[in-house]
């Protein structure tokens, strides 16, 4: 891809497609055994770029001619020859890490396992559950469900239980948090947020709240009072009742995860209500269509 000149025009697109090449095609590219190993190799490498001969010795193929004419297959898409040797553009770097993060070759099989906090709805036992890359936390008595994510089978590697639901719960966090900013976490194209009353959803709940991205489809949805893990008066809030709320998992503050203290109050505007009690305080956000905050509000019991 190659810049173009955005001039004056509001509605040009800043990026124009002149050498670029179909999915098929990149995937055929880098479908041999011996292109993925310069890829891994150059990623091993202790300095980058890397010459031609040290990048045939990493991988250990004697022909020369053989060895740069898969070097040459990658060259222009996945790796580029500078000054000294090789160096990685972004899409063999992407590659590298997709295998490392295990999508494209493991498919590991996770038994349930039980993780802190008690169901939203019936107050049983909560667990983890692993299917098709995707973690999610459910009730183990009513089967509630608490929200779930892609979750790559790297994630596991060198992780206890514990720490696979910790690192789930940063990424669920981030990710929404970069979607409900309007950037999609799978290819940075433009996300839309909408509130949502009908349907269902890996939360059971009236009111949720769904993005998409108009240009991959990648779609995720939350609670409302996600997006308020992170605001300065929710955060201050709660500290000054002695609750961190980066310190524990999201689906144990209810209103992350249950609709009983969320309602909309508006639909045109869209108005969302969410009420966060703590001891005998309680803390009112109003927000947004956009999940903007418009209004917060301390309602002390005396
Ligand atoms: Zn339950
Ligand atoms: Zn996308």
């Amino acid at each position: 891809m190659s810049r173009s000149d955005a001039s004056g025009d509001a509605d040009a697109t800043i990026l124009e497609c002149t050498d670029c090449i179909a999915p098929a095609e990149a995937f055929a590219l880098i479908g041999n055994e011996t292109r993925l190993s310069i890829l891994e190799a150059l990623w091993a490498a202790d300095e980058r770029p890397v010459s031609f001969s040290d990048l045939r010795r990493a991988v250990g193929m004697r022909d020369s001619a053989q060895f740069n004419y898969h070097l040459q297959k990658l060259t222009g898409h996945f790796v580029v020859q500078v000054e000294g040797g090789y160096e990685f553009k972004h899409a063999g770097e992407k590659v590298v890490r997709s295998v490392i993060a295990g999508s494209f070759n493991e498919h590991p099989t996770v038994d349930p396992f039980p993780v802190q906090g008690a169901c939203a709805s019936c107050g049983g036992p909560l667990r983890a559950v692993y299917e098709d890359e995707r973690l999610g936390i459910e009730c183990a008595d009513c089967g509630q469900r608490h929200g779930e994510y892609g979750f790559p089978p790297g994630g596991f590697n060198d992780r206890t239980a514990e720490e696979v639901v910790d690192a789930f719960d940063q990424r669920v966090r981030h990710l929404h948090c970069l979607a409900a900013d309007g950037v999609c976490p799978e290819c940075g194209g433009r996300m839309e947020t909408t509130v949502a009353e009908e349907g269902s959803c890996c939360l059971g709940v009236g009111v949720r709240v769904d993005h998409e991205c108009a240009q991959c489809g990648h779609a995720l949805c939350s609670a409302p009072g996600l997006r308020l893990l992170d605001h300065s008066a929710v955060v201050s809030f709660h500290r000054e009742r002695g609750v961190r709320l980066d310190e524990r998992p999201y689906w144990t503050l209810p209103w992350c995860v249950s609709d009983e203290h969320t309602r909309l109050v508006g639909r045109d505007p869209v108005r969302l209500e969410v009420r966060m009690p703590v001891a005998d305080d309680e803390l009112r956000v109003v927000m947004d269509g956009d999940l903007d905050v418009l209004e917060t509000t301390v309602e002390s019991a005396d």
